[in-house]
């Protein structure tokens, strides 16, 4: 993404890596690489691998036929060496020549098994360990830009909530909605479509339903969960949960108590205090609403270049929340045969409290 240090970023992993006693960290196609050089390479079975030693200048091994791209991407401007290698040679041994006094090396979360253990093989008695902590203390704490662009993924994706009232008719199918929520989604400025959970009636006891052929009916509680990606390759997520007529008895009350869980984490989140806290703030509404046993998932995750990252906001997480962790809250409640609800948001943490990137309304929207 323009103006990211991807300098700075590569520096910090060396630095990283060296304190931890890491003589390589080794980064294939996926978010770490787009992180780190701002690469968008496509996870193929030839072997692209960036190669950060901690005491060296950082290099990219290319497939030949992705030498372009490779130039295309900011890996030119940042002056980073590429070996590029033809078909019939074997890039795992390219690595292993470069890599010959290294002892460990950190391979990324995200690295096929198959590569894993290709390099092992070129480079038998170096001992493999996860990169993840390394490169998830950087990418869990955004700096400006990364902040800006989640606060816009926030916006484009409260464009779509905004129609999506006017969607959820009875009679409609989730796949039918949730075909139109996708072309919403593109059209709000994403470049993809990550997922579109149409949840309703019963359906909604499953946090991760997406769509079915199931027929909107009048009465139901729809559990709209959306998100996309934006051509900065930044994320956007977030709950919203709608009625299409009068929602079942009882609802409304359970519903109230996860509107006040929901408020009183993001009052609660600011730097200084720990994920764990956050999801006991959520927590502890919702059991005392009688509704903590149908709580059943963690209060968020971080989110940025991936929908899923840290910081992870779950009992037992005791990391103190800093400026630039962005995360979702959404607490939920589940009722298995009956219907779900759960209100999400993306917050990100500042020196002056908190900034909330999602702002539809919150309370039970009725389709319209
Ligand atoms: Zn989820
Ligand atoms: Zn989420
Ligand atoms: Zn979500």
């Amino acid at each position: 993404m323009q103006g990211s240090d991807f300098g700075g970023r590569l520096g910090a992993v060396a630095t990283r890596a060296r304190a931890a006693g890491v003589d390589a960290v080794l980064v294939t196609p996926g978010p770490d690489l787009q992180y780190l050089v701002g690469y968008e390479a496509v996870p193929l079975e030839r072997l692209t691998c960036l190669v950060i030693p901690a005491d060296d200048v950082p290099f990219l091994v290319v497939p030949r036929l992705e030498l372009l791209a490779a130039q295309a991407s900011p890996v030119s401007a940042l002056g980073l060496a590429l070996h590029p290698w033809t078909e019939g040679e074997d890039p795992y041994a390219l690595v292993a020549r470069h890599l010959r006094a290294a002892a460990t090396v950190a391979v990324d979360d995200h690295m096929w098994a198959s590569k894993v253990l290709s390099l092992r093989d070129a480079m038998p008695g170096v001992h493999q360990v996860l990169a993840g902590p390394t490169i998830a203390d950087l990418r869990m704490r955004k700096d400006p830009t990364e902040v800006d662009a989640l606060l816009r993924a926030g916006a484009a994706i409260d464009r779509v909530h905004a129609q999506v009232p006017g969607l959820l008719d009875a009679g409609r199918t989730e796949r039918e909605v949730g075909a139109d929520i996708a072309a919403a989604i593109l059209d709000a400025g994403h470049v993809r479509v990550d997922f579109v959970i149409v949840a309703s009636g019963p359906n909604g006891a499953s946090p991760h339903h997406e769509v079915s052929d199931r027929i909107i009916e009048n009465g139901d509680v729809i559990v709209v969960d959306i998100g996309g990606t934006m051509p900065d390759g930044y994320r956007s997520d977030c709950t919203r949960t709608y009625v299409v007529g009068e929602p079942p008895a009882g609802f409304a009350e359970a519903f109230a108590v996860l509107v006040e869980a929901q408020a009183a984490a993001v009052a609660h989140a600011a730097p200084g205090v720990s994920c764990e806290s956050v999801d006991a703030s959520a927590r502890d509404i919702l059991t005392s609403g009688g509704l903590g046993e149908h709580f059943i998932h963690r209060t968020g995750h971080g989110i940025g270049l991936e929908t899923h990252e840290e910081p992870y906001i779950v009992a037992g997480n005791r990391l103190t929340l800093e400026p630039g962790m962005a995360f979702s809250i959404e607490p939920g409640f589940y009722v298995e045969g009956r219907y779900g609800a759960r209100i999400e948001d993306i917050v990100i943490t500042s020196a002056d409290g908190l900034m909330v990137a999602n702002n539809q309304p919150r309370e039970l929207v009725v389709a319209s």
